[in-house]
């Protein structure tokens, strides 16, 4: 007799319903994980056409006997819950007994199977729901379940998928995020014919992330020792201090091996970083939460992608200590990239890093390279542009210097006035460049040689699905090979980013948008703030009081001057009544 009974049907009932077969990749882990509950050490997946033709995983587990087979095809059967009070305490990542036989209903079916026991295993071919087929077969032990033409038979839902390359990269996406919960499993992929990984199976995680996404991103990384918080355990890793990225992509949190998207999560990483990372940017982690399964509740999403925690004040906890601990010791200097805001001390973690020199008229102790503004358009600063006061009388305001290779200085009437260079320049060149985008592509530059990048496969699938768009940003790169990037052209007006940092940012910040296969307004304002945020990062000083009073006038020549595109204020004033409260005069 076989291990899979069929649920009663009061069970059933309580167990919600669902769509489990969104797309592509929510076949695949569905399938996937089924390998992982039946004991694989090796999963292949297989896919071809973003999945949508075909997608064939096949493990090494325990294998299924004919009857239980045939009954894992019918609804609500499983092997893993016997009764309701099992539900309290799922352990295995499947529990409902729904996915094999809603994807066997939805496309061309081939489940093969053998126990290591038995002498021969079973074959049955299902066709949108109907069994067509059943016959010995003589493959090695283990599970192989192939879906084809997912949705040959509806249509409706077959126009839901997206283009080719979009659902890939979902796919890919999928396959890491297993691939990450089980580095003590060996996975390959093949997508069209074409190997794209081999993992080895390992005990360390670190070896699964960096097969994964290379040395680079591992480096990026600190370890988070064993964790325990009011009855949560956490490890992993986390991103160092001031690595941040626009998205969070890379953010894996798991609770008891479940990969879960939640704010219940993510919220306290962020909280973490306050005062480290920039607002707007999330820390890279990997995360194993470790909890009662009896205090969180998976049955809220058909895909089980959300869940519901009993105490999440515990997590919250949990979640900030762990990220606190990895931090202690850790230098605030050994993973802050140039991009990132270590404000001096404003994290009380951290001390302040170096102090601001006055330096009037001279550049600060920061080593610029100096360079003149390049600046074609210089317009008259236009009397009515509505602020306050800083330049919109008539004498000009007087350059009084710079500080900290950061702020220009002018007295405008007495006041003093303070202009952010960075946020300037983000300003000035988001106009330019919406302009630019109303005609057509953002100017790049084509590199002397091709700069090839170490990649994620599935950073690799997102770029090779928006080539358009990233062209349009001014990116001109392809594929090279599985796991590399090869970069012929980066965005005029950033050239002094290293072609890394231009890259992973564009990735992070466009992935964000909307998928659309045009650009519209919306969009080119949120592709112009991106590359202007990257080209001012790398902008060099303005160079003495020619290159300051040309950096004013181009930012008062703007239409909305006095903030960045993402509402950062461009200006600062102090007038002389602050000024004099401030020295009690
Ligand atoms: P669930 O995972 O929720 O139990 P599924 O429809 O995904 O439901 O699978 C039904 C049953 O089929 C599982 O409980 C398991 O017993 C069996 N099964 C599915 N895939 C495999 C596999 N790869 N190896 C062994 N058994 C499997
Ligand atoms: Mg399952």
């Amino acid at each position: 007799m076989g291990r899979i009974q069929v649920l009663p049907d009061i069970l059933a009932s309580q167990v919600a319903a669902g769509e489990v077969v969104e797309r592509p990749a929510s076949v695949v882990k569905e399938l996937v994980e089924n390998s992982i509950d039946a004991g694989a050490r090796r999963i292949t997946v297989e896919f071809q056409r973003g999945g949508a033709r075909l997608i064939r995983v096949t493990d090494d587990g325990s294998g299924m006997d004919r009857s239980d087979a045939l009954l894992c095809l019918e609804r609500h059967a499983t092997s893993k819950i016997r009764e309701s009070g099992d539900l309290a305490a799922i352990t295995t990542l499947g529990f409902r007994g729904e996915a094999l036989p809603s994807i066997a209903s939805v496309s061309r079916f081939r489940l093969s199977t053998r126990r290591r026991e038995d002498e021969a295993g079973t074959l049955i071919e299902v066709s949108g729901g109907k069994i067509h087929e059943v016959q010995d077969s003589g493959e090695a032990p283990g599970t192989t379940i192939e879906v084809a033409d997912i949705f040959f038979n509806v249509p409706a839902r077959r126009k839901f998928l997206r283009g080719e390359q979009t659902e890939a990269a979902n796919l890919l996406q999928q396959i890491e995020i297993l691939a990450v919960a089980h580095p003590e499993i060996a996975f390959t992929c093949i997508r069209d014919d074409r190997e794209v990984f081999r993992l080895a199976a390992t005990e360390d995680l670190a070896v699964r992330l960096r097969d994964l996404h290379g040395e680079a991103f591992l480096k990026k990384l600190l370890p988070v020792p064993p964790v325990d918080q009011g009855g949560v355990r956490v490890h992993g890793w986390i991103a160092k201090p001031g690595e941040g990225r626009g998205d969070r992509t890379l953010q894996m949190t798991f609770v008891n091996g479940r990969m879960i998207r939640s704010p219940a999560l993510s919220l306290p990483l962020r909280e973490a970083c306050d005062g480290v990372l920039a607002k707007g940017l999330h820390p890279p982690a990997v995360l194993f939460f470790e909890i009662d399964p009896t205090a969180v509740d998976c049955n809220v999403h058909p895909a089980k992608r959300e869940v519901r925690f009993r105490d999440p004040a515990a997590i919250r906890a949990a979640a900030l200590k762990a990220a606190r601990v990895a931090w202690e010791g850790a230098s605030p200097l050994a993973g802050a990239s140039a991009s990132v805001d270590l404000g001096p001390g404003q994290d009380p973690l951290f001390p302040p890093i170096s102090k601001p020199a006055w330096a009037p008229g001279s550049v600060s102790q920061r080593e610029f390279e100096v360079q003149e503004l390049e600046s074609s358009r210089i317009a008259e600063i236009p009397a009515s542009s509505g602020f306050s006061s800083p330049v919109s009388g008539l004498s000009a305001p007087l350059f009084l210097g710079q500080l900290a290779g950061r702020y220009l200085l002018f007295d405008q009437e007495e006041s003093l006035m303070l202009l952010e260079i960075r946020a300037a320049r983000e300003r000035i060149l988001y106009e330019r460049f919406m302009v630019r985008l109303g005609q057509g592509e953002l100017e790049s530059q084509r590199l002397l040689l091709p700069e090839v990048l170490e990649m994620s496969p599935a950073d690799i699938a997102w770029i090779d699905a928006h080539h358009a768009l990233l062209k349009t940003a001014g990116l001109v790169a392809e594929a090279f090979g599985r796991d590399s990037l090869k970069v012929d052209a980066i965005p005029a007006e950033a050239t002094s980013l290293p072609v890394m940092e231009i890259v992973t940012r564009l990735l992070d910040e466009l992935r964000a948008l909307p998928d659309s296969p045009t650009l519209n307004h919306s969009s080119r304002e949120a592709l112009a703030a991106t590359v202007s945020r990257l080209a001012a990062a790398g902008a060099r000083l303005p160079s003495g009081e020619e290159g300051a009073r040309m950096l004013l006038r181009d930012l008062m020549a703007c239409e909305l001057p006095y903030a960045t595109p993402k509402g950062r204020p461009t200006m600062s004033q102090l007038s002389p009544g602050e000024l004099q409260r401030k020295f009690q005069a």
